[in-house]
């Protein structure tokens, strides 16, 4: 039986006190709700990752960074490392998300070296994939994710493999309040699965968490969550509330 995750990213928002507010809403309304077997993972902006490990660790919810260096420590100005963000208690970090692609030029070799010091300082990947409108459009978009898959994650042995979380995140859905259908999600879910089974086997394929992202909702949660392939989400606007995000979270 797969984890079932649901990971918010707050992206860059909120302010120092706006995030302590967030951050007790969130985890007094999964007292209040419950969260049946769903792991919760919270990714708030950097500044806000220690104040959000004290509190998580109080209310069983795990926390997630939203980058770290490709480096792994000296003199690189501005740059957070994988060691400092495991020292800290995070657990998670958001990799090759589609903003970070686009907005910063993160390459697939980039986010591949930042995979791989993840892992070596215990850091869980969740790792970003998806094609842009076009890229679909043009029916590119199996041909998109296979690439990025194979180039950020075929290098991995298999016990490295099974650390992994994949999220499928179509850039169209991304902020856009488009969602991909059920149908759309499912299809490509499976399409990634069957990429791990061919290179890492049956087993590790059927182990790997892949979440959707992409204009998640409370109200169409419940239908994503229902395909066998989706796992969960990871939720970019919807995370910013605390009742709809953990009305995510109970939409399994
Ligand atoms: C995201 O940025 O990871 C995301 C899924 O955003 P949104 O839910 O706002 O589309």
């Amino acid at each position: 039986m797969r984890k079932k995750i649901v990971a918010g990213n707050w992206k860059m928002n909120k302010t120092f006190q706006e995030a302590d507010d967030l951050l007790f809403e969130i985890a007094d309304e999964l007292n209040e709700k419950g969260r049946g077997d769903v792991d919760v993972i919270v990714c708030p902006p950097s500044p806000y990752l220690e104040m959000s490990c004290d509190i998580a660790a109080e209310n069983d919810f795990l926390v997630g960074a939203q980058n770290l260096s490709q480096w792994e420590s000296g003199a690189y100005t501005g740059e957070i490392s994988a060691a400092m963000l495991h020292s800290m208690g995070v657990t998670h970090c958001i990799l090759g998300h589609s903003e970070r692609r686009t907005y910063f030029g993160e390459t697939d070799n980039a986010i591949a070296k930042k995979i791989d010091l993840a892992l070596k300082n215990g850091i869980i990947p969740i790792y970003c994939c998806g094609e842009v409108l076009a890229e679909r459009q043009q029916e590119k978009h199996y041909d998109v994710v296979r690439s990025q898959v194979s180039e950020a994650l075929f290098h991995l042995g298999k016990e490295a493999l099974q650390q992994i979380i994949v999220a499928y995140e179509p850039v169209w859905a991304i902020g856009t309040g488009v969602t991909a259908s059920p149908e759309q999600a499912q299809e490509m879910h499976k399409f990634i699965r069957s990429l791990i089974a061919d290179k890492f086997g049956n087993d590790i394929a059927d182990d790997l968490v892949i979440l959707y992202g992409g204009s998640c909702n409370a109200k169409n949660a419940a239908e994503l969550f229902a395909n066998s392939d989706v796992d969960g989400g990871l939720i970019g606007g919807a995370a910013l509330k605390a009742q709809d995000f953990v009305a995510i979270v109970n939409s399994f």
